[in-house]
């Protein structure tokens, strides 16, 4: 399977093993599989916050299908499935009337994509709203983390990186159409300073007290190109893979640039915020 097509940056070698999984039982059949081939493996969502290598990806990489897209109502607590996307799960508490997650408005990802890297909006991230995780361990085992067991920073958590999250559970609010109408507007307006095209969103997370797209800007690097990949003239933070065609290699090398420029003039060491799968050097 070709990544490329499954990445929002529109890049990605072929995957060497890639699994599709629809119910627990077949994950953990997957899980003990690719245990005894003893390979690496990663979790795919929407694909929306990683750039992975041209070359072929030594290893498997398991997507959680539709048997993992069920959104269940306790009450004014939504337990969602891995795979439902931020979208659907936006449309789901506009019908019913709940609100609380509309700061996640325009985040083109997953559920469990959210929950591991604490995805958000300005001043609210998806920590605010967990009340606990559900997933398989690398070793098959289905285990349940209470938010007391779950720590968030900003774009992170201390959810492993081979622990698959299969359930999520939102606290939520009982409101009305109006009031969650108000707030999703109020966050689509922020989405208009974010170019359109192929992307992972901002690529770098913003230091303590800065801007990454700023401190970018200031180093005179928008529009800066390396094949079809370039540093977007309207939001520096973004990488743009202009026609379908630029490579990993490409926004690597806008990476390393970026990384360098902004060190030498403001002195600040930029942190990636997307996921590289793969070699880069
Ligand atoms: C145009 C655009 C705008 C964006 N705006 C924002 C924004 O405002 N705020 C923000 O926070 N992000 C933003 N992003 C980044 C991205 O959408 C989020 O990080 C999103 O939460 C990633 O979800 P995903 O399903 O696409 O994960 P992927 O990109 O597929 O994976 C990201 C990481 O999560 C892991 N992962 C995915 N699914 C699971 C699972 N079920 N279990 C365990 N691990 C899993 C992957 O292994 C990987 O490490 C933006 C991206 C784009 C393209």
């Amino acid at each position: 399977m070709e990544l490329k097509n499954l990445t929002t940056f529109h890049i990605g070698g072929k995957a060497q093993h890639y699994f599709i999984v629809n119910s627990l039982p077949e994950l953990q059949e997957k899980l003990a599989a690719i245990r005894r081939k003893k390979v690496k493996y990663y979790i795919l969502g929407s694909g929306s916050n990683i750039l992975v290598q041209d070359q072929v990806l030594k290893g498997a990489v398991i997507k959680l299908g539709p048997g993992f897209t069920k959104i269940r109502r306790k009450n004014n607590t939504l337990i969602a499935g891995g795979a439902v996307t931020i979208s659907r799960l936006l449309s789901y508490c506009r019908a019913h009337n709940l609100t609380g997650a509309e700061f996640l408005w325009g985040i083109p990802g997953t559920v469990g994509g959210a929950v591991k890297g604490n995805a958000g909006t300005g001043d609210k991230s998806i920590a605010d709203i967990i009340k606990g995780v559900s997933g398989i361990s690398g070793l098959g085992n289905l285990e349940q983390l209470p938010v007391e067991k779950l720590f968030f920073s900003y774009r992170g958590s201390n959810i492993g990186d081979i622990f698959i999250i299969t359930e999520v559970e939102l606290a939520l609010h009982k409101s009305s159409k109006h009031v969650i109408k108000k707030n999703t507007d109020k966050y689509r307006q922020l989405r208009s300073s974010q170019p359109r095209g192929y992307s992972a969103g901002c690529i770098f997370k913003n230091p303590s007290g800065q801007i990454a797209g700023a401190l970018i800007e200031f180093a005179g690097l928008k529009g800066k190109t390396s094949g079809s990949a370039i540093i977007s003239p309207k939001h520096a933070n973004f990488i743009l893979n202009k026609n379908g065609r630029a490579k990993a290699r490409n926004v690597w090398d806008l990476i390393v640039l970026i990384r360098k420029t902004v060190q030498q003039t403001s002195g600040i060491t930029l942190e990636l915020e997307i996921k590289t799968w793969g070699e880069f050097k």
